[in-house]
């Protein structure tokens, strides 16, 4: 995003709304850190500019840049998925889709929040961590997937490296018996992460709503703590045989 130094009236009004800080105050008017901005459009969508000063960053969908939109804006469809958000809709949607299955579990690592945002570098700490754990089984429909340059290594493709984001989510789906190594190999990692990040574990329900001992069993082990957070199907999706 930038600000029209000509028409800004420096009233400061658009401050309080970028969840990054990155709008300051230089010679009475209101300037826009480019490097800190990830184009959420925030600013741009409260519509408080008195003077209709704030404007979209000319590039906005140019590659590289495009991706903090992509990761960022909750109305910008992303270029890939054909859908808004960071993630696919696989994990939303599975008791509809069946994708994960009963001996199966999902697991979302989700890195950055507003307010705090993340270096892509650090997405790649965990990229790296995971191959080289053995552990590439890689959601293939996740946006993320197509700024890895080296599926071998866990390498960002090297433009990326200095881009920030609001968050992105590396998405993984593998056999139960994998969960605890996984677990361990990201809880190890994140400790080298400047950012927040939140773990997510899907799987499907056993009879009586109970979560699968199996899996609790996994996450407590690795010294996790959890909650049930569960997507509600209010009936309009039928499970696809
Ligand atoms: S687009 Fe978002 S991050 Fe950039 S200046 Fe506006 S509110 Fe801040
Ligand atoms: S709200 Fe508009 S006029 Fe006021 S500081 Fe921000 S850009 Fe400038």
């Amino acid at each position: 995003m930038i600000i029209n130094r000509e028409i800004c009236v420096g009233c400061g009004c658009c401050h309080p709304y970028c969840p990054t800080h990155a709008i300051y105050f230089e010679d009475l008017k209101s300037v826009v850190d480019q490097d800190a901005c990830y184009e959420c459009g925030c600013c741009l969508r409260v519509e408080v500019c008195p003077v209709g000063a704030i404007e979209e960053y000319p590039d906005v969908y140019e590659y590289p840049r495009a991706l903090r939109k992509y990761f960022s804006d909750p109305n910008a469809t992303h270029a890939l998925t054909g859908i808004q958000g960071r993630g696919t809709e696989e994990s939303k949607t599975n008791d509809a889709t069946n994708r994960c299955g009963p001996e199966e579990v999902g697991i979302l690592i989700e890195v950055g929040r507003p307010s705090i945002g993340m270096d892509l570098m650090d997405i790649q700490k965990i990229t790296r961590a995971l191959v080289k754990a053995g552990i590439q089984e890689m959601e293939p429909h996740n946006p993320f997937n197509s700024m890895i340059q080296d599926p071998s290594t866990g390498d960002l493709k090297p433009e990326l490296i200095g881009e920030r984001v609001l968050s992105a989510i590396i998405e993984l789906q593998v056999k139960r018996d994998r969960l605890r190594h996984i677990l361990r190999t990201i809880k190890k990692v994140t400790r080298k992460i400047d950012s927040v990040f939140c773990l997510d574990v899907i799987t499907q329900l056993e009879p009586g709503l109970k979560v699968p001992q199996e899996v609790l069993d996994a996450i407590e082990s690795e010294g996790f703590s959890w909650r049930p957070n569960a997507k509600i199907n209010m009936g309009l999706g039928r499970a696809w045989e």
